[in-house]
C-alpha cells in the first residue's frame, strides 16, 4: 500500500460511469495539486463534461472516488459540496429574470446563509474583481457573453470554493470576448486557486496549466506538464488530436 503523500488538492480515482450500456467514464484518474491548475483537453464526446459533473456530484459515479484534500466528497451533503467546489459552464447558466447582483447574492443567501446586506457586500466585491462593478443592476441579456461568463465566475467565487471547475468557459463566446474571460482565469490561477479547466484554448493550456490531461474514450490517456504534453506527446491518439487542433 502507498503511504499518504504531499497534500493533493483534488484527486479523481478510478471513476467509472455508464449511461445505460454506454460506458462514458472508464476509469478516470486525475490529480490537481492544491493551488494547481489542470487543463483537460480531448475530442468531443470523450467524457470531459461528464467528468466535471461527476466531481461536482451533478451525477454519481458507478465506481471510484473523488477526494478533496484527502477526503471523499461522495458522502458530503451536495449543498455543502457545491460551496466547496464551484462550477462554471459553457452556457453561463445565469437566471435571466434576475439582475446581475441578484444572480450572485442568491447562492450566498441560500448556501452560505448570509443575511441580505452581507450578501450584497460580498457580491459587489466579487463583481468588482471580475471588472463588472458597474453592471450590478443590469439583466444578463443586457451583457455581452464575456460579461455574462464573468458574472457566472463571480457567482461561483463568491461562495469561497476550494476548487473551481470550468467546462469550456470560452466556447460559447465571440472570439473578441475570449481574452477577457481567459484573463480572469489566469489571475485566479496566479492567485493560487485550485482549478480544473476543460478547454480547447491550447495557448491558454500551454501558458497557464501546471498539468495538461488528455482525455479520450473515457480515460485520461496522457497527462503531464504542458511542455511535455504539447512538445513530445507519447500516445499516437494525442499526437493525432494535437495535429488537428494546433
Ligand atoms: P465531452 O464533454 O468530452 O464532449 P461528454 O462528457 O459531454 O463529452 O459526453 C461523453 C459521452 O456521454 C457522449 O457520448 C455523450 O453523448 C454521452 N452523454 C453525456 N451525458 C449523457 C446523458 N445524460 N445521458 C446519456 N448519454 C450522455
Ligand atoms: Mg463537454
Amino acid at each position: 500500500m502507498s503511504t499518504v503523500t504531499a497534500p493533493v488538492g483534488l484527486a479523481v480515482r478510478d471513476v467509472h460511469l455508464a449511461f445505460g450500456a454506454h460506458r462514458v467514464l472508464r476509469g478516470v484518474d486525475l490529480d490537481v495539486p492544491r493551488g494547481g491548475t489542470t487543463c483537460v483537453i480531448g475530442p468531443s464526446g470523450s467524457g470531459k463534461s461528464t467528468l466535471l459533473r461527476t466531481v461536482n456530484r451533478l451525477i454519481e459515479p458507478d465506481r471510484g472516488d473523488v477526494l478533496l484534500d484527502g477526503r471523499s466528497v461522495l458522502r458530503d451533503d451536495p449543498d455543502a459540496l457545491r460551496q466547496r467546489i464551484g462550477m462554471v459552464f459553457q452556457q453561463f447558466n445565469l437566471f435571466p429574470h434576475m439582475t446581475v447582483l441578484r444572480n450572485v447574492t442568491l447562492a450566498l443567501r441560500r448556501l452560505r446563509k448570509l443575511p441580505e446586506e452581507e450578501a450584497v457586500r460580498v457580491a459587489r466585491e466579487q463583481l468588482e474583481l471580475v471588472g463588472l462593478a458597474g453592471k450590478a443592476d443590469a439583466r444578463p441579456a443586457q451583457l455581452s457573453g464575456g460579461q455574462q461568463q464573468r458574472v457566472a465566475i463571480a457567482r461561483a467565487l463568491a461562495l469561497r470554493p476550494q476548487v473551481m471547475l470550468f467546462d469550456e468557459p470560452t466556447s460559447a463566446l465571440d472570439p473578441e470576448l475570449v481574452k477577457g474571460v481567459l484573463g480572469v482565469l489566469t489571475e485566479l490561477a496566479a492567485g493560487g486557486m485550485t482549478m480544473v479547466v476543460v478547454t480547447h484554448e491550447m495557448g491558454f493550456a500551454r501558458q497557464v496549466a501546471d498539468t495538461v490531461a488528455f482525455m479520450d474514450h473515457g480515460v485520461v490517456l496522457e497527462a503531464g506538464e504542458p511542455a511535455a504534453v504539447f512538445g513530445s506527446p507519447e500516445h499516437p491518439r494525442l499526437r493525432r488530436f494535437l495535429d488537428q487542433v494546433l
